[in-house]
Order: C-alpha cells, then sequence, then structure tokens
C-alpha cells in the first residue's frame, strides 16, 4: 500500500469540482488506512477545505497565491512541485480535465515518473495498484500500472464512485506560502461562452443535439428537456459546425470526452468521432427518424421517430415524476 496519496482538488468559477471529490476516493482505495492529502491551488479557496475532508481527506493543503486565481500551466506546475518536495507522497492522483491533462504530465517528466492517464477504474493488489482506462476511442480498456514510485495517474470525471460525504470527520487544513516567477502566460481576462447552468464534463444527464435539430431554436426543446432532468445540453460537431450552438457543447473525438449516468442523443446520427466522446455513458438513449442511424447499435433505448415531437413528450413526462 501507498504511504501517501496527493490528490489534486480543482476549484473552477468559485466551484469545488465534484471529481476533486472522486480522485479523494481513488487516494482511499491507493493508500487503505494512510494517509490522503488534498491540494487545493486558487486565490480564495480555503472555504473549501472541510468539504474534502467531510468526503474523505485526511489533511488539506492550501496553496493560495494571486497567480493560481486561474489556471495556467506555469504557475500550477511551479505550486503543485513545491508541495511534492515538501511532501515526498509516493501517489499522485489528479482529475482527467483541461488543467489535470495539462499539468501531470509536465510533473511526470520532472519527476522522471510514469503517469497513466484517463483512468476509468483501479484495483489494488497488496502493493500493485492496477489501473483501467479506455483507449481506441473507447472500443478497448487496457489496464496498466506504474512501476516504482511516485505512482502517479489522471482519472476521468464520473468514474470514480465519491466516498459518502461525513460531516464528523474532521482534519488538518494547513496553508503553504508557493513561490511563483518567470511566469510566461499570464490570463488578462476570462470570456466565457456558455451561459452557465452544469457543467458538461461532470453532468450526470446529457441531452445532446445533433444536425438533426436543424437550427438554433431547434435546440431550445433540448435545453428544456435538460433543465427538468437536471443536465446539461451538448452536442456533435454536425450542430456545432452547423453555429445551432457553440463549439464548447461538441462531444467526441474532437470534443469533450463525457461519462454521464444518462446520455440522449438527439437527431445524432452516430459517427465514430461523436461515439469516441459518449459511447462509455451508463445509459444511452437515441432519438432518430432513421431506424438504420448507427447511434442505435450502441443505445441502450432507441426511439425512432422525429425528434420534436418525442423531445416536448419525455420533457411532460417527466415533469410529472
Ligand atoms: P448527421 O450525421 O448529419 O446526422 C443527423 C441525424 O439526425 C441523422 O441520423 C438523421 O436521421 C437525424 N434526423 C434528422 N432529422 C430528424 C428529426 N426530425 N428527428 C429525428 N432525427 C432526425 N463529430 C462529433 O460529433 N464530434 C467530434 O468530436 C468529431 N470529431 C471529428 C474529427 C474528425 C477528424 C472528423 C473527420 C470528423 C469529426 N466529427 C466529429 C464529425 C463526424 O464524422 C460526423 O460528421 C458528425 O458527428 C455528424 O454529426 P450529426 O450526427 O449531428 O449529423
Amino acid at each position: 500500500m501507498a504511504e501517501k496519496a496527493l490528490v489534486l482538488a480543482e476549484v473552477s468559477e468559485g466551484e469545488l469540482r465534484n471529481v476533486s471529490f472522486e480522485v479523494i476516493a481513488a487516494g482511499r482505495k491507493v493508500v487503505g488506512d494512510n494517509e490522503v492529502v488534498a491540494l487545493l491551488c486558487g486565490d480564495d479557496v480555503s472555504a473549501f477545505s472541510e468539504t474534502l475532508i467531510h468526503h474523505g481527506a485526511d489533511r488539506v493543503i492550501l496553496a493560495e497565491h494571486e497567480d493560481l486565481q486561474n489556471y495556467t500551466t506555469d504557475a500550477y506546475k511551479q505550486a503543485i512541485e513545491q508541495v511534492i518536495e515538501a511532501e515526498s507522497p509516493d501517489a499522485l492522483l489528479f482529475p482527467h480535465t483541461s488543467p489535470g491533462k495539462d499539468v501531470a504530465p509536465r510533473i511526470a517528466t520532472k519527476l522522471d515518473s510514469g503517469l497513466v492517464s484517463d483512468v476509468v477504474e483501479l484495483e489494488v493488489d497488496g502493493d500493485e495498484v492496477v489501473f483501467t482506462r479506455p483507449i481506441y476511442s473507447g472500443k478497448a480498456f487496457e489496464k496498466k500500472n506504474v512501476p516504482g514510485s511516485p505512482i502517479f495517474a489522471t482519472f476521468r470525471p464520473n468514474n470514480i464512485p465519491p466516498l459518502e460525504a461525513d460531516s464528523s470527520r474532521t482534519g488538518e487544513t494547513s496553508e503553504v506560502a508557493v513561490e511563483i516567477k518567470d511566469l510566461r502566460t499570464v490570463i488578462k481576462d476570462v470570456i466565457k461562452k456558455t451561459s452557465g447552468g452544469v457543467d458538461l464534463s461532470e453532468a450526470s444527464v446529457i441531452v445532446a443535439g445533433g444536425r438533426g435539430v436543424k437550427s438554433a431554436e431547434g435546440f431550445e426543446p433540448l435545453y428544456e428537456l435538460a433543465d427538468v432532468l437536471g443536465g446539461a445540453v451538448g452536442a456533435s460537431r454536425g450542430a456545432s459546425d452547423a453555429e445551432y450552438c457553440e463549439y464548447s457543447l461538441q462531444i467526441g473525438q474532437t470534443g469533450k470526452v463525457v461519462t454521464p449516468d444518462l446520455y440522449i442523443a438527439v437527431g445524432i446520427s452516430g459517427a465514430i468521432q461523436h461515439l469516441a466522446g459518449m459511447s462509455n455513458s451508463k445509459c444511452i438513449v437515441a432519438i432518430n427518424k432513421d431506424a438504420e442511424a448507427p447511434i442505435f447499435d450502441i443505445a441502450d433505448y432507441s426511439l425512432t421517430g422525429d425528434l420534436f415531437e418525442i423531445v416536448p413528450l419525455l420533457t411532460e413526462e417527466f415533469k410529472k415524476v
């Protein structure tokens, strides 16, 4: 068993991301009764420390600095490396999010360590931790470990079940003074392209529209269905290329990779590049007027018909639940 897991918690737009709890749960599996230390980087993030402890962290380290308010490679890499040097963890577990994907390989290189990225499952057998990750756009899975120390992995959101929150858990929170210098990039402004709501990469329900939705107005009923289900709206590249919605909603090989509990594909044909981003969803519902559409091959529930009739009906029915 590893002695100490350092897990990177993530705050985005003033909110602690759920994937932080999932990575803590992974850390608990890796260290057993040993120590899970959560690292929170940011400008003003101390308020989240208690929540991390309730979700299974034994200790929280706060690295607060004005240059950590928004993610930049240089600033986060420097802060994380300083904490690693002070703590000497033998397991490093990060979220497989934009910041985690960017910083983890750089830190692995610096430590001359292996790294298993995009993990969806892990098994611990004595001292060995075996990570499972999808390959070939989700068509197959491979199992990998990291020989030697530290064990280093990034975790795809929505796959490792978080531990149940326990408000009676207590733990120490300490602040670390990190030195950040020689930044090669500085964030001047953040311009949001989406109008808030549920974060697509962490949503447990996604209603995704394709070219079949036909227009930006055609997406409105999808937003209504997503609202009723407490979910987020996504899109195929067909829909985003046609400017029915923002590119930030695109799911697939060149878009976001998602693993919600429920994925409702509306007017999406099911091209291989789209499946690469959503085929590991736990339950897939497809709505398409073409009974031969390839999306039906991977759907758990297939609704053949006109999306403009079916989507409002679903919304009405779910409103009653
Ligand atoms: P279409 O294939 O045009 O499908 C529209 C569907 O809507 C059809 O099945 C039709 O039967 C149905 N439909 C039409 N009207 C109705 C109605 N009234 N009711 C019900 N159903 C209806 N695509 C992605 O999605 N994500 C990616 O990341 C991505 N990356 C790519 C990378 C590369 C290098 C390449 C080459 C392509 C990539 N693509 C990606 C594009 C991909 O190949 C497809 O072109 C795209 O996914 C098609 O989008 P679509 O299913 O919305 O459109």
